[in-house]
């Protein structure tokens, strides 16, 4: 499918007036529109609720406006809860599916009255010694080892993953934490990240629906919700066909005719934790052209780079590149587009055909609204950029201000002379 960015070079232009480049831009339309999808493709379960990843888009301004479409959020660190309660999400709109947590943080999440999502059996004693107790609504993580196949695709490992308890611990945690006083159960897995095909959820509901019956019927536990969390992934390369979200929901709620209802346990809550399908495609980063470089390959260099976007550099990600007012032109350039840190992996697409790029020009760098800015970090001094949301009226509202070399000093108390640098 051909990959169109939600601005023009006719927008951009105006942006960059106000807003020197580079900068990750977020479409509210587009956010909003995905978010009324997601909850219509789920209408049909009553206690549906998507809890949206924070780690993917932790900006507060990102979550008052999912709130608005009814999600909460689901935390896995202090300053994420932190937010959460900033933003005025309460008690059970907030999830925590944590790992390798500290006691602090289990307070903390406790104190806030938001579910706790365990992700390992020896966390109930540590979270009982932590907090005093175990809470009335508890979840735990799933982790049903092996290869995750559909068909015969491998989608992921989760036999090598760190996350989840095994089949046997679950059975063990729900007798142990219902012994303790809990009261009601919810189940976690995330077993595939950022698949491109309808059919994951419905195969992991399979898995967890199942396991959810056995546990009601062998530890009497009250399961209240099944959580599928993240993992819907999204087209990152024009080749790949998006999923449909509602055939995804239609498809979850097949197995869950199938599987819950007969138990009795047809009032059981689905919930999600998307990070990347939520804000992925609605976010780019926008970058301008300040070099080109004719060695043994053709090089452009651009204002931004790894450390604003560090998928391509670590993961060796795909993300589409439009250069702005370009769109039309043949792609008959092949280049590296590159950023500025001194690490030969700072590339931001290799060989890839493009139009003619000139210094000056706007490059769009698509598909990093989830796991873009929030991935960002400080290597080689470099600064994180704005964040900006272009609103539904055309309007633009900065929504985070870019770094300055003040926040890169504020760390430590060196001498006036950086005190003076801003
Ligand atoms: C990262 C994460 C998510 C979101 O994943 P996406 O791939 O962005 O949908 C959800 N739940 C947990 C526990 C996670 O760690």
């Amino acid at each position: 499918m051909e990959k169109k960015p939600f601005v023009t070079l006719e927008q951009l232009k105006e942006i960059t007036k106000e807003y020197p480049t580079p900068f990750h831009l977020y479409d509210e339309k587009g956010i909003r529109e995905n978010a009324e999808r997601l909850k219509e493709a789920f209408a049909w379960n009553k206690g549906f609720k998507e809890y949206f990843a924070v780690k993917a888009t932790p900006n507060p301004f990102i979550l008052k406006i999912l709130k608005e479409h009814g999600c909460g959020t689901d935390c896995s660190s202090m300053t994420e809860l932190m937010m959460s309660h900033a933003c005025g999400f309460k008690e059970h709109e907030i999830m925590f599916s944590s790992n390798d947590t500290p006691a602090e943080e289990f307070r903390f999440a406790n104190d806030l009255g938001a579910v706790i999502n365990l992700d390992d059996f020896t966390h109930i004693q540590y979270l009982e010694d932590a907090i005093g107790g175990i809470p009335e609504t508890i979840s735990c993580r799933y982790n049903p080892g092996g290869l995750f196949k559909i068909s015969n695709d491998i989608m992921d490992n989760p036999g090598d993953a760190k996350y989840g308890m095994t089949t046997e611990q679950i059975f063990d945690a729900f007798k142990i934490l219902k012994e303790k006083g809990a009261k009601y159960f919810g189940i976690h897995a995330f077993l595939a990240s950022n698949t491109v095909t309808n059919e994951y959820y419905p195969m992991l509901a399979k898995v967890l629906f199942e396991v959810a019956v056995r546990l009601h019927k062998e530890t009497g536990a009250n399961i209240r919700f099944i959580n599928l969390s993240g993992g819907i992934g999204i087209p990152y390369s024009p080749d790949q066909e998006p999923n449909d979200i509602k055939v995804i929901g239609e498809g979850v709620r097949k197995v869950y005719e199938e599987v819950l209802v007969p138990a009795g346990m047809g009032d059981v809550a689905l919930y999600t934790e998307l990070g990347r399908f939520m804000l992925g495609p609605y976010g780019c980063l926008v970058t301008k052209a300040i070099h080109e470089k004719h060695t043994y390959k053709e090089y452009v260099g651009v204002d931004a780079c790894a450390v604003n976007l560090m998928r391509p550099a670590v993961y060796g990600a795909y993300h589409h590149i439009t250069v702005a007012g370009k769109e039309g032109m043949a792609c008959d350039h092949t280049y590296d587009v590159v950023g500025s840190l001194c690490e030969n992996c700072d590339k931001f697409a290799i060989d890839r055909s493009l139009p003619e790029i000139e210094k000056g020009d706007l490059l769009v760098i698509h598909d990093t609204g989830a796991h873009g800015f929030s991935m960002g970090y400080n290597y080689n001094g470099k600064l994180k950029s704005a964040e900006l949301l272009l609103k539904e009226d055309g309007s633009v509202e900065m929504i985070r201000r870019a770094e300055t070399a003040k926040d890169y000093f504020a760390t430590f108390d060196f001498c006036e002379v950086m005190k003076d640098y801003s």
